[in-house]
């Protein structure tokens, strides 16, 4: 089937309505208009006036008048009618073509390309959706460049470590001592344990995790976990303490997602916490929202974050001080996972902290 540009198959159609209007208009005028008019010559016949004589001359008269206006109308009306069809087909193809364009550029690259708004509300309504979908493609894109970046960055601190230590030894200038195994080891699992956290991490934000949502009672998971932990703390270390009511209404979520989520929040308190406490608080919004949720907070008494830190605390691969964390093992995707999995449950989190007295974290869950 030979393919015909739209603008020409819109142009075609208003011809072919145009040409059935036009032609049904003479053909009609031309088998009617002679007999009605002899009706009428009768009819003025009937009432005294003489045309015996002019009859021929007026009947031909009224037919040359009747084709000359026909043809001029039919010309006039032909080109008006096209030209205005012309322009009509050429507005809905325009925005159409000025699409295929913009999306081609899209595909090529140009990821801030965008469709502008026509005043045909279908193509309107295209054009939101595709800007719609350009935006988080960008933002997918935007995002993945980031996380490459982010990565490439990461691996090489770990991965240098290691080619030194190595090369020291191939050369024999450093002494293959336990020590230096032992160090090397920590480099390979700081290695391992970024990779980890990083295929968790984008299965999260990809939203491939299978999150399994339940009515959960909280309290038993609290417990266990509080326990654990606090199995873990030094003698002259904080003091790990649970602060739940005793009956706790039901959340929904899902319990090794929530797990994960505490266990994470609960490890980066007591990593950032010398003295004092950690407290695992409880309890019901009291705030007018209109999902009734109930909040789990960590709070301690450690080392705290700084103001201007506090809006970067989620993002993957942040970290303050990135060398003392570094130290620690911290890879700083962590809270970025949190985030992501309270989410996926539905939920927000939050924090708070000052500097020397302590941060607290604070997530929600919607009630079942
Ligand atoms: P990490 O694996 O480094 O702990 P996170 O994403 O869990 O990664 O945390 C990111 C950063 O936020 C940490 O490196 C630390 O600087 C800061 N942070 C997280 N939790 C706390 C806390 N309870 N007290 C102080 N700082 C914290």
């Amino acid at each position: 089937m030979t393919k015909i540009p739209l603008a020409s198959r819109l142009f075609f159609s208003h011809l072919l309505v145009m040409i059935v209007g036009v032609g049904s208009l003479v053909i009609i005028g031309k088998l009617s208009s002679r007999p009605l008019f002899v009706l009428h010559l009768q009819k003025l016949e009937g009432q005294g006036i003489t045309l015996r004589y002019t009859r021929t001359e007026v009947l031909d008269g009224f037919q040359i008048a009747w084709n000359r206006s026909t043809f001029w109308s039919v010309i006039v009306g032909a080109t008006a009618a096209g030209g205005l069809s012309y322009w009509v087909s050429q507005r809905i193809v325009q925005p159409l073509t000025q699409m295929r364009k913009v999306t081609q550029k899209f595909a090529a690259g140009q990821l801030d390309e965008r469709l502008p708004s026509s005043e045909i509300p279908e193509i309107n309504q295209l054009a939101n959706s595709f800007n719609r979908m350009a935006v988080s493609l960008e933002d997918v894109e935007h995002r993945r460049r980031e996380l490459v970046s982010d990565l490439t960055h990461e691996l090489r601190t770990p991965l240098t470590v290691l080619r030194g230590y190595l090369e020291e030894l191939a050369t024999e200038r450093l002494e293959a001592t336990p020590a230096v195994y032992q160090q090397l080891a920590k480099e390979t699992r700081r290695l391992e344990r970024l990779i980890n956290d990083l295929q968790e991490l984008s299965k999260a934000e990809a939203g491939y995790l299978p999150i399994k949502i339940e009515a959960v009672n909280l309290r038993p998971l609290l417990e266990s976990l509080v326990q654990k932990f606090a199995d873990q703390l030094l003698e002259d270390g904080p003091v790990l303490r649970l602060d739940c009511p005793s009956q706790l209404p039901n959340v929904l979520a899902d319990i090794d997602r929530l797990e994960q989520v505490l266990v994470n929040l609960l490890g980066n308190a007591v990593t950032y916490t010398k003295t004092g406490s950690i407290t695992v608080s409880v309890g019901k919004e009291s705030t007018g929202n209109p999902i009734p949720r109930l909040w789990i907070a960590v709070i301690d008494t450690g080392v705290g974050i700084a103001p201007q830190d506090l809006p970067h605390v989620f993002e993957r691969f942040w970290r303050a001080e990135k060398s003392r964390n570094q130290h620690n093992g911290g890879t700083g995707i962590g809270l970025a996972i949190s985030q992501r999995l309270v989410e996926l449950q539905g939920g927000k989190i939050e924090v708070e902290s000052q500097v020397g007295v302590g941060s607290t974290f604070r997530f929600y869950l919607p009630l079942a």
